[in-house]
């Protein structure tokens, strides 16, 4: 504890109507500092400000990593590059540090068989961009076909969407789940079209378009859908040998490799 004298009460009032709540935590101190040290009043202003600018921030990208819906440890530092040699570390580096895509509505499309690390570098990609203060959610496509679907029974499709067009990147994992009843309403169609050159979408497949008739209701609208997903797109093809089954060899080299 510092041993500054305490803010007055009628200022600790004033902080908590101005909702200052880091200010009025750091005051007293930083009073303290700038009696001591004989700062202009400008200077002790600019430090308060920027304490309390800097927890905001910090605050909001809490919210937006809660809100995320992802898995807290797939990270791209603990992503290996050299497990996928098709996939340019640099590339999605760029991806992550450099936002003109997800300002243009241009998507991420990921494709291979399943345990490649599809999701896992996806989610990388989500964290580094929440960190830099965007906003992502990331769903699995099935699950979320399936809550449009409720919505739309329910009247409530427009909110649903508008809802979900908060978030600068939307990740739809695992495309290829999407059983082939839930493509009948067609709601996964529709929010393809809605997002189509105003906010990015992340697809993960482990079925290349041409497979992608079983996701929707005819081939003129998976035509369609293909058609907007790849206009402005980065593809990754991941086409390796399942990462966890390399692990689990790697664990015990005896064993003979199986499916
Ligand atoms: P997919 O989505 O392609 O099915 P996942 O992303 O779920 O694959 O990966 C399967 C498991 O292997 C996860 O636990 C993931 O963290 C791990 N994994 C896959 N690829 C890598 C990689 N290149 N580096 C580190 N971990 C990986
Ligand atoms: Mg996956």
């Amino acid at each position: 504890m510092s041993g500054a004298a305490p803010i007055s009460a009628r200022l600790g009032l004033m902080l908590t109507e101005l909702r200052m709540p880091t200010i009025k935590r750091v005051a007293a101190d930083l009073c303290r500092q700038s009696d001591g040290e004989g700062w202009p009043g400008q200077r002790l202003l600019e430090a308060l400000f920027e304490h309390e600018l800097a927890e905001r921030e910090t605050r909001r990208i809490d919210r937006h990593r809660a809100e995320a819906n992802l898995s807290p440890d797939k990270r791209l530092s603990n992503f290996d590059f050299s497990a996928v040699p098709s996939v340019s570390k640099a590339q999605v580096m760029a991806l992550a540090e450099g936002h003109e895509w997800l300002d243009g509505g241009a998507n991420v499309l990921l494709f291979g068989p399943p345990g490649v690390g599809k999701s896992h570098l996806v989610s990388g990609l989500c964290h580094a961009l929440i960190e830099s203060g965007r906003r992502v959610y990331f769903a699995r496509c099935s699950d979320l076909v399936q809550k449009l679907q409720a919505a739309r029974r329910d009247l409530r499709l427009p909110q649903e969407m508008a809802r979900l067009d908060r978030f600068d990147l939307l990740v739809l994992d695992d495309l290829s789940y999407v059983r082939r009843d839930q493509a009948e309403t067609s709601v996964l169609f529709e929010l393809i079209a809605e997002r189509y050159e105003r906010k990015s979408l992340a697809i993960t497949a482990n079925t290349p378009f041409s497979q992608w008739n079983e996701v929707f209701v005819e081939p003129a609208m998976t035509v369609a859908a293909v058609d907007r997903l790849v206009h402005h797109s980065t593809i990754l093809e991941m086409n390796v040998e399942s990462y966890r089954r390399r692990a689990a060899h790697a664990a015990s080299p005896g064993k003979p490799k199986k499916d």
